[in-house]
């Protein structure tokens, strides 16, 4: 069977979708899966172990044999626990056939085949009878169906179903309840992930200022989550406005109803301020009494002793639907509205009882405006950065002329906007204002000189940034459509910005290393073939390329110094031949080598240039701070070195890096 994959063409800045093996798709959904992540999660498998031996014993003091459905079995790991725990019998559902089929490996090598039947079927499937799938219902129910938002992939419903179908009344839950909290506060830097803040241009003829329209400005954005690694937000970055409070929880061990509902809490803000954001997580109380407690709580919140760093489960970040001043100590009411998977928030004043319930139901936020499906939350942030906004002013003066004529090419781009207030009189934008700013609905390639009112371009401008982009060099489909509007341009064109260069350091991560890490065993369980698969998959196809992650969230130390290691020259047109480079890099610091990470910088004009990557770095420790708003692109190495002292050789990394025009593509190879 054939599959379509969807992936970004750098040459032609487009979504493609290439017919692939099915082989293709599923390595890739193992490669890229948090398996390896939660087998990792020490905290979250001990504290589920604690649970189910909990369980099983509840069970089995009310003289019951234990029987265990255990939905999403995954590697099988919760099964095996409950059958160590002394379970009688465990069905394992899963609905993915390659992790079902691993579990049925695990569970055999760990010799657990006569306590445990594999089911791979999705849980609204499985059928009870002589002659189903399970013999009777279940009187324990395991799961670990959650994602960061709790409810995203579906526990819900699925538990709705479990409870009707699979489980019996007064079944034992392992997790038996789940609770989720959240704290309002002001944030002027979450709050740019969601509103274009006003922009200030100094030109020739006194100060202008950009605003959005007031679409934008009352626009609830769109409902899809913003999951973050909240603990890498310094707390100078938000200001508490509220404790944290209970917004509501779920008892797993009850029917459960996946039908849209509300939930209001009153709260008192703790000061006065700008309510923007509800910062939300929860947690899981293993065992009915609450002794077993598994929190996502950030810093600021929970002891840091028993701090537990993961992926899998992170902490939300809501936007309120508009800013709303509040008081300290005054009366507010916060409700949450969730449907079957996903939750959103509103904030009202007490204006007596009977008002705030008649508009207690709170519609999902549909985007009104637009710019929220054109631009993703990184993206709201990158074009409110005044830092970077001022590098480009700063260079568009120094190339601008009254005479220019512009195109830009660029998604989503504020810079005609910007030239236009510093004097470009003719601007046109291919791609994606008023009648100054002329938008070419046409692809760089089909652009033709009517498009262009026989005028010829004399400024071509880019960020460069397009939606496409998941690898930093994606953004050099800025090259390609330079390329394809190569005849349109005037001799002594300005391209802006001039030359872009790519830029390579080798860290030791803090933590982002365990979603490569194999496993080997998981609770004194056998969990290899797990680790045998993912490494497998990643050597599918993907072993010699890099992935995207935002660094800003994951840690690293710097072991080498940054080394700028290819340049594109914007101002000439896409080679033919490949660019290559070879070559090494010192170690300067002891550590572990995990990998390398990569990313662009473009100089913009003279000495301005903007970095996607590296922002800062100390000297003296090594710690990297990384541009908040984009990707990195990350190589693990395939082994890690560990250089403990600068002395243990080897102390270079030898790289090759191949780019290959036909393909946009950028081909690496590390030897340590
Ligand atoms: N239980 C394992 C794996 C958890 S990941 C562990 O704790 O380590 C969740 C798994 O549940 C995934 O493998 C997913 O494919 C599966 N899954 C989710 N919903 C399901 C459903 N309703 N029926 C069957 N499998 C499901």
């Amino acid at each position: 069977m054939k599959t379509f994959c969807g992936r970004a063409n750098p040459t032609t800045g487009a979504m493609e979708w290439l017919e692939e093996d099915e082989d293709y798709d599923y390595h890739q959904e193992i490669a890229r899966s948090r398996y390896a992540d939660m087998l990792h999660d020490k905290d979250r498998n001990t504290k589920y172990y604690q649970g189910i031996r909990a369980a099983v014993c509840r069970v089995k003091e009310r003289g019951e044999k234990a029987v265990v459905l255990d939905i999403g079995t995954g590697t099988g790991l919760l099964s095996m626990m409950a059958a160590s725990a002394g379970a009688d019998f465990c069905y394992a559902i899963e609905v993915f056939k390659p992790m079902a089929n691993a579990a049925v490996k695990i569970v055999e090598k760990n010799g657990f085949h006569d306590k445990i039947k594999v089911i791979n079927k999705h849980s609204t499937e499985v059928t009870v009878g002589p002659d189903g799938d399970m013999q009777h219902r279940a009187n324990i129910l395991v799961t670990e169906l959650f994602d960061t938002e709790l409810i995203g992939e579906g526990a819900l419903p699925t538990y709705e179903h479990a409870h009707k179908y699979l489980v019996q009344e007064g079944c034992e839950a392992v997790p038996h309840r789940a609770t989720v909290y959240v704290q309002l506060v002001e944030s002027r830097r979450m709050w740019a992930w969601n509103k274009l803040f006003p922009i200030h241009v100094k030109a020739e003829d006194g100060e202008k200022i950009i605003v959005s329209p007031s679409e934008m400005e009352n626009c609830p954005g769109v409902p899809s989550v913003c999951d973050i690694q909240l603990n890498q937000m310094p707390s100078s970055d938000f200001t508490v406005l509220s404790d944290v409070v209970t917004m509501f929880s779920v008892d797993f061990s009850k029917p459960v109803r996946s039908a849209s509902t509300c939930y209001r809490v009153q709260l008192e803000p703790v000061k006065s301020g700008k309510a923007q954001i509800v910062l939300s997580w929860w947690d899981i109380d293993m065992d009915p009494s609450g002794m077993i407690n598994c929190t996502m709580a950030p810093y600021w919140v929970k002891p840091t002793s028993a701090f537990q760093w993961r992926d899998h489960w992170m902490q939300c970040v809501y936007f309120l639907p508009c800013e709303e001043p509040v008081l300290q100590g005054e009366k507010l009411y916060l409700t949450a509205c969730r449907d079957a998977y996903s939750v959103w928030y509103k904030l009202q004043k007490d204006r007596g009882e009977e008002e705030n319930k008649a508009d207690v139901h709170v519609e999902t936020p549909v985007c009104r405006c637009q710019a929220h499906l054109l631009w993703n939350r990184p993206r709201f942030g990158e074009l409110n950065d005044q830092n970077r906004t001022r590098q480009y002013i700063k260079s568009l003066k120094t190339i601008l002329k009254t005479d220019s004529v512009c195109l830009c090419i660029s998604d989503g781009s504020l810079l005609p906007v910007l030239a236009h207030y510093l004097g470009a009189k003719q601007f046109f934008k291919a791609n994606h204002l008023e009648d100054k700013i002329k938008i070419i609905e046409a692809r760089p390639e089909l652009l033709t000189s009517s498009h262009l009112e026989d005028k010829k371009i004399s400024v071509l401008v880019g960020e460069p940034f397009f939606t496409t982009t998941l690898l930093p060099w994606h953004n050099l489909y800025f090259w390609y459509a330079r390329t394809a509007v190569a005849t349109h341009l005037t001799s002594n064109v300005t391209v802006l910005p001039q030359a872009a260069s790519l830029h390579m350091i080798i860290v030791e991560f803090q933590d982002l290393w365990r979603i490569r890490s194999p496993c080997g065993t998981c609770e004194g369980f056998d969990v290899q073939t797990m680790d045998d698969m993912i490494n497998n998959s990643l050597n599918f196809r993907e072993s010699k390329e890099a992935e995207p992650h935002p660094l800003w969230e994951y840690p690293c130390k710097a072991l080498s110094d940054p080394q700028e290691v290819l340049t594109f020259d914007f101002r000439k047109t896409v080679p033919q031949q490949c660019l290559s480079t070879e070559g090494s890099v010192d170690l300067v610091r002891k550590g572990k080598s995990h990998g390398a990470v990569l990313w662009m910088e473009y100089h913009l004009a003279a000495d301005i240039f903007v970095s996607t990557g590296l922002m800062q770095m100390s000297n003296e420790k090594g710690n990297c701070e990384w541009n908040p708003h984009c990707k990195q692109a990350v190589y693990f190495f395939s082994s890690v070195i560990e250089s403990e002292t600068l002395s243990d050789l080897p102390s270079t990394v030898m790289y090759a890096i191949n780019f290959e025009p036909k393909t946009g593509e950028i081909a690496m190879d590390f030897k340590l």
